[in-house]
This record gives C-alpha cells, sequence and structure tokens, in this order.
C-alpha cells in the first residue's frame, strides 16, 4: 500500500547493522543512523511499547527497502545492546552472569522504557549489588580509593527506575566529586552525557556539610574511649597512643574528608608503636559501630527519603 503521505527513505542514509540484519525481517529500526532489520512478532511479544508503535495507524511513515522504518530516539549502542538481549536471551539468563557497566546501565534504560520488565530487572539485580543497603556489605566491596563520574548515571538510574535504596550510597559517592566534574556530568561510551538533575545536584552540595559534621562527630566518638582494651598488655604505651590519636587524625585529614566511610584504623601508620593489636581491634570495633550509627541515619544526612531503608 502506498500513497502520498509514505516517505522512502534510501537505503545509503543507513548503516545496515552488522549483526541484527535479518533477512527474513519484518521491519526495520533505527537508531541514530543504524538500521536494525527485525519481526514484529519478535518485539511485540517481548515489549509492550513496540506492540503499540507497530499497532498505531500512522497516516505517515517511512519505508525503507520495503519495510516500514520506525525511528527511535535511542543510540545505536543502547539498541544494539536491547536487541541482543531480546534475540540473544539465553545468553542473559545464565546463572552468576556479570554483566559489563555500561551493558547493565543500558537494560535498566531500554528495559524500562521499553517496559520489558525482566531486563530491566535483570540491570537493576546488577546495579543493587553494587550499592548494598547493607553496611557491612556496602563497606567490603567498597575500596574507598575515590568514585568516578559514573556514579551520576547510576543516580540517574535510580531517578528513573526509583530505586531509592541505592540513592544514599550513591549520593554519598557523588559529594566526593569534584565540583568540576559534578556540574560537567559522565560521558557515556556511546557519547551520551548524563548529568544529576537540578534538585539532586542541591542535595549533594548541602549532603557535602551534613556529612563533613556527621564524620567529624563519628570520628570523635571512636577516640572518647575510657583507655585501653581489657587485653592490653602494655598500657602504658597504648594510653599515651589513644591519647595522641586525635592529633594523628587532624594531621591525616580524617576530620575533614569527605570520605566519611574510609576506616582510619586500617591506615598503616596506625601501627605497634601507636598502640598495639588488641587495642587496635579494640578501636576498630568503635569505628564500625559509629560508621554504622552514620550509615543509618545516611538517607537523613543527605536528604533523601527511602522507605525501606534497611542497613
Ligand atoms: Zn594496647
Amino acid at each position: 500500500m502506498e500513497d502520498s503521505k509514505v516517505q522512502h527513505i534510501a537505503s545509503r542514509d543507513l548503516i545496515h547493522h552488522k549483526d541484527f540484519w535479518y533477512e527474513d525481517g519484518n521491519v526495520i529500526v533505527a537508531a541514530g543512523n543504524v538500521a536494525f532489520r527485525l519481526h514484529v512478532s519478535v518485539l511485540s511479544r517481548e515489549s509492550p511499547v513496540f506492540r503499540n508503535i507497530f499497532l498505531a495507524e500512522d497516516s505517515v511513515h517511512e519505508i525503507m527497502e520495503n519495510y516500514r522504518l520506525v525511528r527511535v530516539s535511542d543510540t545505536a549502542q543502547d539498541m544494539e545492546y536491547l536487541v541482543s538481549a531480546i534475540y540473544h536471551a539465553r545468553r542473559f539468563r545464565e546463572p552468576n552472569l556479570r554483566l559489563p557497566t555500561d551493558l547493565f546501565a543500558s537494560l535498566i534504560r531500554m528495559g524500562h522504557k521499553y517496559e520489558i520488565l525482566d531486563l530491566r530487572a535483570l540491570g537493576l539485580q546488577h546495579l543493587k549489588a553494587l550499592y548494598p543497603m547493607n553496611f557491612a556489605e556496602w563497606q567490603r566491596i567498597t575500596d574507598h580509593l575515590g568514585v568516578s563520574g559514573i556514579v551520576m548515571m547510576f543516580v540517574n538510574l535510580a531517578l528513573l527506575t526509583g530505586t531509592s535504596s541505592i540513592l544514599p550510597p550513591l549520593l554519598y559517592e557523588c559529594c566526593q566529586l569534584s565540583d568540576d566534574i559534578l556540574l560537567t556530568g559522565y560521558t557515556r561510551p556511546d557519547g551520551i552525557v548524563e548529568q544529576l538533575p537540578q534538585h539532586v545536584l542541591q542535595r549533594c552540595l548541602a549532603g557535602r556539610g551534613n556529612l563533613a559534621s556527621a564524620n567529624n562527630n563519628a570520628r570523635l566518638w571512636v577516640f572518647e574511649t575510657n583507655g585501653c582494651s581489657p587485653l592490653c598488655e602494655r598500657k602504658n604505651v597504648c594510653s599515651a597512643g589513644i591519647q595522641g590519636l586525635p592529633q594523628f587524625a587532624m594531621k591525616g585529614g580524617w576530620f575533614t574528608t569527605d570520605m566519611a566511610f574510609a576506616p582510619m584504623m586500617e591506615d598503616p601508620s596506625v601501627n605497634d608503636d601507636m598502640v598495639c593489636k588488641k587495642c587496635r581491634s579494640m578501636l576498630a570495633r568503635r569505628e564500625v559501630d559509629s560508621m554504622q550509627t552514620m550509615w543509618r541515619r545516611l538517607p537523613d544526612i543527605l536528604g533523601v527519603s527511602v522507605a525501606d531503608w534497611q542497613p
């Protein structure tokens, strides 16, 4: 059927995708300048959004090589990941599967947009594993070596999908980014720049101050002990060592660091010359306790509401 409202596209305007150009495909989806020749039945089965697009009786549509052409606003990379997850579904269902970051992020974004709930859930499962609510679990997988701007992309995915439980650890990391990175945003491998929405930026800026004050109090509390470990065998040395810890912490910037959850008692400079192992482990337990208290308050400190925050 052809009428004056159908626009023909010369195939040279678009590049055929190297893998996803099925000879028996009956619809062409174009993302950027890349065309995917796919199947109406497959896409409709997986995604109610695609189903509605195909069902819509658009009076104006484009035709490419005799097939209907549907243009989407996603990047070619996002579409490639989505099509790959749909057509090679078995590969994505392997147990203990570990997906690269940009791939699972894309599955969340595309699964959400096209209402493919299992893909969205699969991507979110990977993201939540990086930002667990449990403090001990989070502490175990965090390296405290600074964070990269990619965390801003994760925040946007959390906001998009309403996954508020990961916002406290995510915003904690955002607070550690430089102003420059916070304002410039994160450039994804596909060239899209992810920036934080204004209201989240404001929370990060306010959060830094709140975190600094919480960190200060938490670290002071660690040193406010009545003395050495009951198991200490050299109380004279250790008492002096413990009394000197606040000054050590001040010199090392532990009171002013924005890494409120970085364990000072694991600093190699806190060694036997200062306090013995028994006293160190007593102080380390106090440090963990103080951090756990701060972690429980993290949504308040950062100004986010998390109904199911169960640290
Ligand atoms: Zn001791």
